[in-house]
């Protein structure tokens, strides 16, 4: 008998506000995958984006998790730990000279279109950003959910690793967390599927592994917006687990019984682990929030 290859899965939210319907959505996604593959499902707070965070929002996010029965394994991860190795990460990229500073601000960008850095003499004493070089490569990948997905490297811009805040930019961090936390399979939302070949290219410089990607969809509201913190999704509801557990198995196309309305949380659960069957999201990008019930 061959072992089943491990499967490391992980929930990164930022703390920019609580928990709502469409991000426990995608924990929840992240959360069956990972346990119906007996995989370990690790939490990760992506804290880097210091203005944006908001004061106790990490700490309601963990017990909202706790509260709907998604208990991670292991201890949390933090971004805002793995600074030096975001440093290290750029100083190996410098050093094959993949990487140039830039000092562009928005209104440069603006008016003169692209960013000129690379053929300038930047003087290293102004505030500045680290940009990658992209090259004319290909990158291919076999979304779960999606299909294959080809990207043109060369079609996309230069694009920032290190903000002129001196703030990590997402792209480059998400892609040394996973690899920090030995993450064998992403599970997020769709909205971040077109970043995906940038993080895929960054892991090819840097020597790391691409993970298997599965993008679910997104949760849209009446008016066909995504449930998100910019168009103000309220935070979700605390009172009655069990339900919106049940609610988002819809959601997730999962077609809970009927009879599984008024067992326990854990019980619910139990069902959606054996049960988990992404197959019925195949190619599906958003879903509204009241859809008729599978
Ligand atoms: N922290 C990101 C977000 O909240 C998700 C990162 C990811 O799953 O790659 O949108």
């Amino acid at each position: 008998m061959f072992d089943k290859p491990v499967y490391i899965g992980r929930f990164a939210p930022s703390p920019t506000g609580p928990l709502h319907l469409g991000s426990l959505y995608t924990a929840l996604a992240s959360f069956l995958d990972a346990k119906s593959n007996q995989g370990q499902w690790l939490l990760r707070i992506d804290d880097l984006d210091v203005p944006r965070n908001i004061t106790g929002a990490a700490a309601q996010i963990l017990s909202t998790l706790e509260t709907f029965g998604l208990h991670w394994d292991a201890s949390v991860a933090y971004q805002s730990e793995s600074l030096s190795i975001y440093e290290n990460a750029l100083t190996k990229l410098a050093e094959t000279q993949t990487i140039y500073t830039c000092v562009c601000s928005r209104k440069t960008l603006a008016t003169e279109g692209d960013c000129h850095c690379l053929e300038k003499q930047i003087d290293l004493n102004t505030l500045h950003a680290y940009r990658v070089r992209t090259d004319q490569r290909l990158i291919e990948f076999n979304d779960r959910l999606q299909g294959t997905v080809i990207s043109n490297m060369a079609e996309q811009d230069d694009f920032i690793l290190k903000r002129k805040d001196q703030i990590v930019a997402y792209q480059f961090a998400v892609v040394l967390d996973d690899a920090i936390q030995g993450v064998t399979h992403v599970v997020r939302g769709y909205d971040l599927l077109e970043l995906t070949p940038k993080q895929i290219y960054l892991q090819k410089l840097l020597g790391l592994a691409t993970p298997v990607y599965m993008h679910v969809p997104i949760i849209m509201d009446a008016q066909g917006f995504k449930l998100s913190k910019q168009t103000l999704a309220e935070a979700v509801s605390l009172k009655e687990p069990q339900k919106i557990i049940f609610q988002l198995l819809q959601l997730l196309r999962q077609s809970p019984p009927q009879a599984l309305k008024t067992v326990c949380l854990s019980e619910l659960l139990e069902w959606a682990i054996e049960h988990w069957n992404p197959e019925h999201l195949k190619s599906c990008h958003s879903i509204k929030q009241f859809a008729e019930p599978s």
